[in-house]
C-alpha cells in the first residue's frame, strides 16, 4: 500500500523537479551569456589602458586571474539558476503555463529588480556605468536613486511577494484547510525570528574597549563643531558626555603609518613604518602596542574593516582576530581591477552574502558601504559578549575615505540637485589610473560637489556609530561599562587653498590632514572638551591609562586623562608622493611613480616598497613641528632646505610665512624640528641641515 503510494508521488512530483531544474538551467545560462558579453565589452579596453608595466606583471598572473574569473561566472550562473526556479515558481504560482520564454523573461526581470535596487541604494557602485557615460543611462540612474529611490523598490518587492504568496494560498484553499495548524505555526515563527529575544549580554567583569574609527575623518565637519549641515546627530549626542579631543594631530596623514603610531605610541621613524607598503622587517613591529598589553591582561583582540583597512593584515599589531581585506598584492590588484568593471558581479556579488563568497567586494572603494560592515560588527559584539572574556573591538570605516562613496540616502543628502559634474554620488578620482590626476585642482563647483560628498559620508559613518552603540546597549555594555573611542586616522584635505585631497602629501592648506579628532566615553572617563594640542602617538597610553593599566616607558605619546603641558611640541612627517615627479610637493624632491617604486615581496605577495627607493622616499619627506598656534614645515629641496612658519589660529590655510617676522618664535621651533629629525635612524643633517643618509656622513 505504502509503496504504491509512494510511486504514485514520485511519478507526479518527477516530471516537476525535472520542469524545475530546466527553467533553472535557462536562468544560469541565460545569466552567464549576460555575464560573458558584458565582461568582454568592458574588461578588454580597460586591459588597454593599462600602462604596459602593469599589463606585463598581471600577465605572470594569469593563472589566478582566470581561476578567479571562472568562479565569478560559476558564481553569476549559480545566482540565474536560482532565479529561474524562482521564476518558476512565480508563474506556477500566479497559475500561468509555464513556458522557456516566460522563465526567461521573468529571470531577466528578477535580476534587473535586484539590480536596480543595488543601484538605488549603493549609486556609487555603477556610477561610471550609468551616470557618468552621460545621456539616457545617467538619466535612468538619477530616475532609480532620487525619484524612485530603494525604499519604494523594496516595497514594490515586498507587494510582489506577497500576491504571490497570496495566489499561492488562495490556489491551495482547500489542501489549507486540511492543515492549518502547521501552516499558522509556520507562519508565526518566520515573523519572529528577526525579534531574536536571545541576545547575548555580556558579564565579564573588565571594561571592553570599542574603538569605531574612520578614515580620513575632520572634526571641523562635525555639526558640534559649528558646521553649517548637520553631519553627526549621534556622534555630537555622545559627545555630549564624553571627553572630546578636537585637536587629536596625526604624525603621518597615511592609514598604515598612522595606525602604526597610535597603536604602539611612538613616532614614524620609530616604528619604521613609513609609508603604505612597509617590507617584512618593518611590519613585525618590535614594539609594545594596544592589542598585545591588551590581550597580556586577558582581552580579546579584533579588527574588523572594510577596503581601508588592508593593513590589519599587513602590519603585525598583535590582534587575535582580524578581519579586514588582505594586504594588496598583485592578485588582490587585479582581482579588485578586474571585479569593479564587471557589472553583474558588482549587483550581484557585493552585499552581505556576496562578500562572503567574494571577499573582493569587501575592499572596493565604491563599496564602501558602513552598514555591511556593521553586520559585521554586530555579529562579532555578539559572539565577543556571548565569550564573556573583556574584549578591544576596533572597526575601522572607509566610507569617509576617497572616493566618499556613502550609501542611500546619504550620498546625496548634502548636495546640489542641478550638479551634471562627473561626481553625483562618489568622487570621480578613484580608479588606481586616476593617480596622477589627483594633483589636479578641479573648479569650485566640483570642490563643492566633492564636499558635499564627503559630508554625506559622514553622515553616513555617524548613522552607523548610531547603530553600533544600540547594539552596545542591547548586550548590556552601557556607558559605564565600556570604554567607547571614536577617532580617524588623519584628517583629510578637502581643496583648501593650496591643497587637493592628497593627505599625506604636504603640510599646505592648514592641519585640514592631520586633523582628526578624538571622543573617549565611559569607564570613569571625565567629560569636557581638552583643547590642548594633542597626537597621534598619544592613544595607546590615553587608552592604557583609561584601563588603568600601566603606560609603557618611553613612549613619544602621553596620557591625555593627565594635566599636560600647555605648550608641549608634537611631530609630523609626510608619506609617499604616489604620482611620481609631477605629484611631489612643490620644490620638493621627487621620485618615479608608485609603478616604478614597488614591487612584490617574494612569500607574502604583497606589494612592497623596494629597497632601492627606502633612502630617497625617507629623505624626501616634509616634517612638520606643531606649538601652541605655531607650525614650522622643514621641506628638503635638491639645494638648501625650504623653512616655512606659520601661525595657525590666525591664519588657519597658512597662506602668510612669518619667519622673518618672528624670528625667535622661527629660531626655537627650528632647533627643536632638528632635535627631532636627527632621531631618525635613516637620516641625519649635514651642516646645511640638509636630510643624508647616515652612512654618507
Ligand atoms: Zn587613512
Amino acid at each position: 500500500m505504502r509503496l504504491i503510494r509512494l510511486n504514485r508521488l514520485s511519478s507526479l512530483a518527477f516530471p516537476q523537479i525535472r520542469n524545475l531544474l530546466g527553467s533553472g538551467a535557462v536562468g544560469g545560462v541565460a545569466l552567464l551569456i549576460c555575464h560573458l558579453c558584458s565582461g568582454c565589452v568592458l574588461l578588454y579596453p580597460a586591459w588597454k589602458q593599462l600602462a604596459p608595466q602593469a599589463r606585463a606583471e598581471l600577465s605572470s598572473n594569469i593563472p589566478h586571474i582566470a581561476l578567479t574569473q571562472t568562479e565569478i561566472a560559476f558564481a553569476i550562473t549559480l545566482i540565474g539558476a536560482v532565479a529561474g526556479i524562482v521564476s518558476h515558481l512565480f508563474a506556477r504560482g500566479f497559475g500561468f503555463r509555464v513556458s522557456r520564454l516566460r522563465v526567461l523573461l521573468l529571470t531577466l526581470g528578477l535580476i534587473g529588480l535586484w539590480t536596480t535596487r543595488v543601484i538605488a541604494q549603493r549609486p556609487a557602485l555603477l556610477e561610471d556605468l550609468l551616470w557618468r557615460a552621460g545621456g539616457i543611462r545617467a538619466a535612468a540612474q538619477v530616475l532609480i536613486v532620487e525619484r524612485i529611490g530603494y525604499r519604494a523598490i523594496d516595497l514594490a518587492i515586498e507587494l510582489l511577494v506577497a500576491l504571490w504568496l497570496g495566489a499561492v494560498l488562495w490556489r491551495n484553499r482547500s489542501r489549507l484547510r486540511r492543515t492549518p495548524v502547521p501552516i499558522a505555526a509556520g507562519l508565526i515563527v518566520t515573523l519572529l525570528i528577526p525579534l531574536n529575544p536571545f541576545r547575548p549580554h555580556y558579564r565579564g567583569v573588565a571594561k571592553p574597549v570599542i574603538v569605531l574609527a574612520a578614515d580620513s575623518l575632520r572634526p571641523d565637519h562635525f555639526s558640534s563643531e559649528g558646521y553649517f549641515r548637520s553631519t553627526t546627530p549621534n556622534l555630537d549626542q555622545l559627545r555630549k558626555d564624553a571627553a572630546w579631543i578636537p585637536d587629536f594631530f596625526s604624525p603621518i596623514a597615511s592609514t598604515t603609518a598612522s595606525w602604526a603610531s597610535m597603536l604602539s605610541g611612538v613616532y614614524p621613524h620609530r616604528h619604521g613604518v613609513r609609508d603604505l607598503f612597509p617590507r617584512r622587517e618593518e611590519s613585525n613591529l618590535q614594539l609594545p602596542t594596544l592589542p598585545k598589553i591588551l590581550g597580556a591582561q586577558g582581552y580579546q583582540t579584533v579588527v574588523v574593516s572594510d577596503y581601508a583597512g588592508e593593513m590589519f593584515n599587513r602590519v603585525r599589531f598583535g590582534f587575535d582576530l582580524i578581519d579586514a581585506p588582505p594586504a594588496t598584492s598583485l592578485e588582490v590588484f587585479a582581482d579588485r581591477e578586474a571585479f569593479q568593471r564587471l557589472p553583474l558581479a558588482m549587483a550581484l556579488l557585493t552585499g552581505s552574502f556576496g562578500e562572503r563568497l567574494f571577499p573582493v567586494g569587501r575592499y572596493l572603494p565604491v563599496n564602501a558601504d558602513p552598514d555591511l560592515l556593521a553586520d559585521r560588527v554586530e555579529a562579532h559584539l555578539d559572539r565577543l559578549a556571548s565569550e564573556g572574556r573583556p574584549f578591544l573591538l576596533v572597526v575601522f570605516y572607509s566610507v569617509t575615505h576617497l572616493p566618499f562613496a556613502a550609501p542611500m540616502p546619504d550620498a546625496n543628502a548634502f548636495t546640489r540637485p542641478d550638479y551634471r559634474g562627473p561626481s553625483r554620488y562618489s568622487y570621480e578620482i578613484q580608479q588606481i589610473g586616476d593617480i596622477s590626476r589627483l594633483s589636479a585642482r578641479p573648479s569650485e563647483s566640483e570642490a563643492d560637489q566633492v564636499r558635499a560628498l564627503y559630508d554625506g559620508a559622514l553622515r553616513s559613518f555617524d548613522r552607523q556609530v548610531g547603530r553600533v552603540v544600540r547594539r552596545l546597549e542591547q548586550i548590556g555594555l552601557k556607558r559605564e561599562q565600556r570604554l567607547l573611542i571614536i577617532t580617524g586616522d588623519h584628517g583629510e584635505g578637502l581643496f583648501e587653498p593650496g591643497v587637493t585631497t592628497e593627505h599625506g602629501k604636504w603640510f599646505a592648506g592648514g592641519e585640514a590632514a592631520n586633523r582628526t579628532p578624538l571622543l573617549i566615553q565611559g569607564g570613569g572617563v571625565s567629560p569636557g572638551t581638552k583643547a590642548r594640542l594633542a597626537s597621534g602617538v598619544d592613544f595607546f597610553p590615553t587608552i592604557a591609562d583609561a584601563l588603568q593599566l600601566p603606560i609603557p616607558d618611553g613612549l613619544d605619546g602621553v596620557s591625555l586623562l593627565r594635566e599636560g603641558d600647555a605648550e608641549r611640541s608634537v611631530f609630523a612627517e609626510t608619506a609617499l608622493w604616489l604620482g611620481g615627479e609631477a605629484s611631489a610637493p612643490p620644490g620638493a624632491i621627487g621620485y618615479p611613480p608608485l609603478v616604478e617604486i614597488l614591487e612584490v615581496e617574494l612569500d607574502s605577495h604583497a606589494l612592497v616598497l623596494k629597497r632601492a627607493y627606502v633612502e630617497a622616499t625617507v629623505t624626501a619627506k616634509l616634517r612638520a613641528i606643531r606649538k601652541g598656534p605655531w607650525e614650522l614645515i622643514y621641506t628638503p629641496t635638491k639645494q638648501l632646505p625650504r623653512w616655512q612658519l606659520f601661525n595657525l589660529r590666525d591664519d588657519p590655510f597658512a597662506e602668510r610665512e612669518l619667519s622673518n617676522e618672528y624670528s625667535e618664535t622661527f629660531r626655537s621651533l627650528r632647533s627643536e624640528l632638528i632635535e627631532w629629525l636627527t632621531r631618525d635612524p635613516l637620516r641625519w643633517l649635514d651642516a646645511n641641515d640638509r636630510l643624508i643618509s647616515r652612512t654618507e656622513q
